[in-house]
């Protein structure tokens, strides 16, 4: 169905501003950029009443769970609590129940999700046979993922097996994303900033022999994330900070209750993560949205829940005047497209996608972990009052969230074979 919208009386952002133009969409493409006395006849216009309009956020870090774990959260209710969250466009962990360890799974894990999502959705593997990676990629894998303090059955971590499969992924040209945390320097069930430092050393070390992209998830000490901004010189590393490690710290957060892995830091770690956002030396922030039940936190799993707090705790800092629009935007839109080789999102320019996320950055909320779309209802943003709002999220073409509820619950498309930037 060709399907025609307006976009009117929007601040549009444009190359690095804010640009009062209307936006045109033909079935699901933006086709022109206008004003309004030129503008399309349409079927729908939507009055952006003076608010942002905005390219819809990018999460490299979801875990969107299903199968086994469709009781923490499946991928209706994942991707409804993105596009609550202005995401339009997700990439989904593959420490699922069964896990994504090859092809097999990985078309089944896609398949399940068809139809069933309201956001782009692309899919990470966690090779266990260094030779599965040729086909993974054929099959769509939009990155790979070791968790190097929890192999799963099977995997072995070893520096020699470890080589294998980063030269295997440096030769499809794929990107390594790496949780950092070494097993054996656990102290008991808080994760130290040791483990940390020496996982990141170690990755570095094998990045050197094989010159494979990487990319460090939730970077969370000072001095890990010194060892990447040095080694960025010479080697192809990026990494990312989620909002709890920028923002919350253990001095304010009872850190039993609100456990993750890796767990909060102090304050001056916490601090560096925050400054190196607002100065650009973090490539992206991701959620880690880890949704679960009451049940499971309490029996202490890591993680919570995070579609529907990111993009208002940023706008919350864009208006308290700590971060700029246009770092908001490299963070959490641009950076996460070109790492991850996404195609046509991102800009708000004829022939790219129409994903769109209309923002009032004026209008006031309380964080209430009740109202989330996503079956984890647990965030220590719970009962933070922010500045800013998520008011519409348009997904390829259509509105997905007006503000309150989801209104097209299958408008998601799962992200194909992608482009390199480089
Ligand atoms: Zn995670």
């Amino acid at each position: 169905m060709d399907m025609n919208m307006n976009i009117i009386n929007g601040r549009v952002w444009i190359n690095g501003n804010l640009e009062k133009t209307c936006i045109s969409i033909n079935n699901g493409k933006i086709s022109r950029l206008t004003d309004q006395e030129n503008i399309q006849e349409a079927d729908e216009t939507i009055d952006a009443k003076e608010n942002i309009v905005f390219p819809g956020f990018v999460d490299v870090h979801a875990h969107l769970r299903d199968s086994e774990f469709s009781y923490k959260e499946d991928f209706s209710s994942g991707t409804k609590a993105a596009a609550a969250g202005g995401f339009t466009t997700v990439l989904d962990m593959p420490n699922t129940n069964p896990p994504i360890t090859n092809v097999e799974e990985l078309n089944s894990r896609q398949k399940l999700a068809r139809n069933n999502i309201c956001c782009n959705v692309g899919f990470y593997c966690s090779p266990i046979n260094a030779n599965d990676i040729n086909e993974l990629k054929i099959a769509n894998a939009i990155g790979y993922k070791i968790y190097l303090h929890k192999p799963f059955e099977g995997q072995d971590l070893s520096d020699k097996n470890l080589i294998k499969i980063m030269k295997k992924i440096r030769e499809n040209n794929g990107i390594l994303a790496i949780h950092a945390e070494n097993h054996e320097l656990f102290d008991g069930i808080v994760h130290t900033i040791e483990s940390e430092i020496q996982a990141i050393k170690r990755i570095i070390d094998l990045a050197k022999i094989t010159e494979c992209k990487i990319h460090f998830v939730h970077v969370s000490t000072k001095e890990g994330l010194d060892i990447i901004k040095k080694n960025k010189i010479d080697l192809d590393v990026s990494c990312e900070a989620t909002p709890h490690h920028t923002i919350l710290n253990t001095n304010d957060i009872e850190s039993t209750r609100y456990y993750c892995e890796p767990p909060l830091r102090d304050k001056e770690n916490q601090e560096s993560i925050l400054n190196s956002i607002i100065k650009g030396e973090i490539d992206m922030m991701a959620t880690d949205h880890a949704p679960h039940s009451v049940q499971d936190k309490k029996e202490g799993k890591p993680g919570f829940s995070g579609l529907e707090i990111t993009v208002p705790v940023m706008i919350d800092l864009y208006k308290r005047d700590k971060i700029t629009l246009e770092r908001i935007y490299e963070i959490l839109v641009w950076n996460p497209i070109r790492r991850f080789g996404i195609k046509n999102i991102g800009r708000i320019k004829e022939g790219y996608n129409a994903d769109l996320v209309i923002i009032d950055e004026n209008k006031e909320q309380v964080i209430n972990v009740n109202k989330f779309f996503s079956k984890g209802k647990n965030s220590p943003f719970n009962g933070m009052k922010l500045t800013g709002s998520i008011t519409k999220t348009i997904v390829n073409g259509k509105i997905v969230f007006d503000g309150k509820d989801i209104i097209h619950a299958d408008m998601g498309n799962i992200l194909q074979n992608q482009v390199d930037f480089q």
